[in-house]
């Protein structure tokens, strides 16, 4: 950067030597020096404002999640230990959940970087996503947070609707209304409390056994992640509906899936669930989509209370 400023410098310097060559030669006015001054000034001013320019979109890279989560694969990638694994997870701003954790115990990110300004991932390289990570009792796969029946979270994990989630869902909302199809959001957050109620509910109705294919016990349930949305009617009669059928088709232009399609009970532990979409992010929602596979199947992990 010296040498930058010393040949703009330079260079300014020549051009108002070459100019006041011009007006007054042999003879420098208090102009000539006026406009000199001036003139290196105006290039000093132009390699501060570079700097800044270069600061802020350093600052904006660093905050990014694609940034974090770079970071976050390169420590866990470099080594194991304990240190490092801190420094991951405080740095570790996964897709989707992250939001949650951030809030709650991550160092908090500047509200200044606006959308205009966040990076796009042509514009670094970054490794992928560790395959597995714990970050306070949560556990995230290619940062994606897990809630299944073999990944639980803690009691106290109380995000609310994650607001990119809630976003998304509305531009869903706007895109199904478009093509003349209701689609509205039934059943969102559900806290550790309110779970444990319903599923007790259902296990005093079905018995437990019949309780445990179709709703999640305290703990467990997608809902508790702030990531997960029922739609519309909450039983089988919305299957087959114009709207299931847009919502499978479409849900992942938007970052979410179908959580529990029809057919992968043994796989993801629910019966089939046409209303119930997960939020994942685009990056992970289009491969998903295209590979048919369940988020069990795509992670190769299982689902089922141990
Ligand atoms: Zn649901």
């Amino acid at each position: 950067m010296k040498k930058r400023i010393l040949a703009i410098m330079t260079f300014a310097a020549l051009l108002s030597l070459a100019s006041c060559g011009k007006v007054v030669e042999g003879q420098p006015s208090a102009n000539t020096i006026t406009t000199t001054k001036s003139a290196v000034t105006a290039s000093t001013t132009a390699v501060t404002t570079t700097e800044a320019q270069i600061a802020t979109t350093t600052a904006a890279n660093d905050e990014s999640k694609e940034a974090a989560e770079a970071q976050t694969t390169e420590a866990a990638q470099n080594t194991y230990s304990e240190a490092a694994t801190e420094a991951a997870q405080q740095q570790a701003v996964p897709a989707g959940g992250g939001d949650q954790t951030s809030n709650q115990s991550a160092p908090q990110q500047s509200n200044a970087v606006s959308s205009d300004t966040a990076p796009t991932p042509n514009d670094y390289n970054y490794g992928p996503a560790p395959a597995q990570y714990n970050y306070d009792g949560l556990t995230y796969i290619q940062g994606v947070l897990i809630a299944n029946k073999s990944y639980s979270l803690p009691s106290d994990f109380n995000p609310g609707l994650d607001a990119t989630c809630q976003n998304q869902f509305y531009k869903l909302q706007n895109a199904a209304a478009q093509q003349g199809l209701n689609i509205w959001l039934s059943s969102g957050f559900r806290s550790y409390d309110y779970q444990a109620q319903i599923y007790n509910n259902y296990v005093a109705r079905d018995g437990q056994a019949a309780a445990d294919t179709y709703s999640a016990r305290a703990g467990y349930s997608e809902h508790q992640t702030g990531l997960a949305i029922d739609v519309n009617q909450i039983d089988d009669s919305f299957a087959g509906t114009p709207e299931a059928i847009w919502l499978e088709n479409h849900c992942h232009e938007y970052g979410f899936i179908l959580r529990y399609p029809q057919g992968k009970q043994g796989i993801t532990g629910y019966q089939y669930e046409s209303w119930h979409i997960r939020y994942v992010g685009t990056d992970m929602s289009y491969p998903i989509h295209a590979s048919g596979l369940t988020l069990e199947e795509y992670f190769g992990i299982d689902s089922y209370y141990h």
